[in-house]
């Protein structure tokens, strides 16, 4: 009975506190899950009808100086290194045009081989060649005036993800010289700077516990951020279709990415999905997002087409601006 007034407490008020989030996680059952499913659904629909945007994620180097413990590309990771040249980048974006995918997600670690200077360029000539695009960089952690350069130069989003918002675990996951408050400082001032801020955490790490993830709740309910991923490492699909339908209830107006199957993540709250656009590459940064599967063709996003379809979404191809 607690559950259910809590679900309905939560689509109100917009806020739980850490205890009762963790209590909704753990004793959560089909009928807390459908009401919440159903609470969710409606808010979706509220702000954003049944549209569903999708984003053209660019992995665009899989090299980075840090070395947190969960990601497949740490500094000593056996992975594939590669590094986009800025043509190579532009070349992708055309691809993604092609595809009519008018939102794009250059993506990867601190790699300081971007500087700002070379990433405004960049930025200022996607927008001049693909006017309609909405650029989103994620692009780890940088200076305030390094962040003020590339808003002026055009950059409509910046996505970091916290990962975790508890202090000791982030120590544990990100060794020096990272830490949580550089990571929080970060946040905070691309909202200053009047970035669309995205920001998200991990789901399914070992021994992540319900009260873990309340705090990350805690955090989403705090920073108000503007989108959202939640990036799964292998956790379980009900699980995360229930953090998906919490996470709407509390910002009701994010846009917020399905992290595993679309139309289930849709479903649960979900109005964005990711595709993948880099050829043949899988870089899979933790800290700008979740894996995604590509590269994309004409042929696989008429079947993402058809699946959300089926369940009664129609794809938009249009800016997925947040509806604030
Ligand atoms: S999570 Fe980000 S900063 Fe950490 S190793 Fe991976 S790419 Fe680098």
């Amino acid at each position: 009975m607690f559950l259910t007034a809590w679900i309905e407490k939560l689509a109100r008020d917009r806020w739980l506190t850490t205890g009762e989030y963790a209590r909704l996680l753990r004793d959560r059952t089909q009928e807390s899950a459908a009401l919440l499913r159903r609470l969710a659904d409606r808010e979706r629909r509220k702000h954003y009808g049944t549209r569903v945007y999708l984003r053209g994620v660019i992995d665009v180097s899989s090299i980075c100086p840090n070395g947190c413990v969960l990601c497949s590309q740490r500094i000593d990771a056996e992975c594939l290194r590669y590094r986009m040249r800025p043509r190579e980048i532009l070349d992708c974006c055309e691809e993604a045009q092609g595809l009519e995918l008018s939102n794009l997600v250059l993506r990867c670690g601190p790699d300081r081989f971007y500087s700002e200077k070379m990433l405004s360029v960049l930025v200022e000539r996607l927008h001049r060649s693909f006017p309609d695009c909405t650029v989103t960089l994620a692009m780890g952690e940088r200076s305030r005036e390094g962040l003020e350069m590339l808003y002026n130069a055009g950059a409509d989003r910046y996505l970091l993800l916290q990962e975790t918002a508890e202090k000791n675990r982030f120590r544990q996951l990100h060794p020096p010289p990272m830490c949580w408050e550089r990571r929080l400082h970060c946040l905070n001032e691309l909202k200053d700077i009047g970035f669309q801020t995205g920001c998200g955490f991990l789901v399914g790490w070992p021994g992540q516990t319900v009260e873990d993830l309340s705090m990350e709740l805690k955090f989403l309910e705090e920073f108000q951020p503007h989108s959202v991923e939640l990036v799964s490492l292998d956790a379980d699909g009900e699980l995360l279709s229930f953090l998906i339908s919490l996470v709407r209830l509390i910002l009701p107006n994010a846009l917020l990415t399905a992290p595993g199957a679309p139309a289930e993540g849709v479903l649960a709250g979900a109005n964005v999905v990711s595709v993948g656009v880099t050829p043949g590459r899988d870089s899979f940064p933790l800290c700008g997002g979740g894996r995604v599967e590509g590269p994309a063709t004409i042929d696989s996003l008429a079947a993402l087409r058809r699946e959300l379809a089926d369940v009664g979404f129609e794809v938009d191809m249009g800016r997925d601006d947040w509806n604030g």
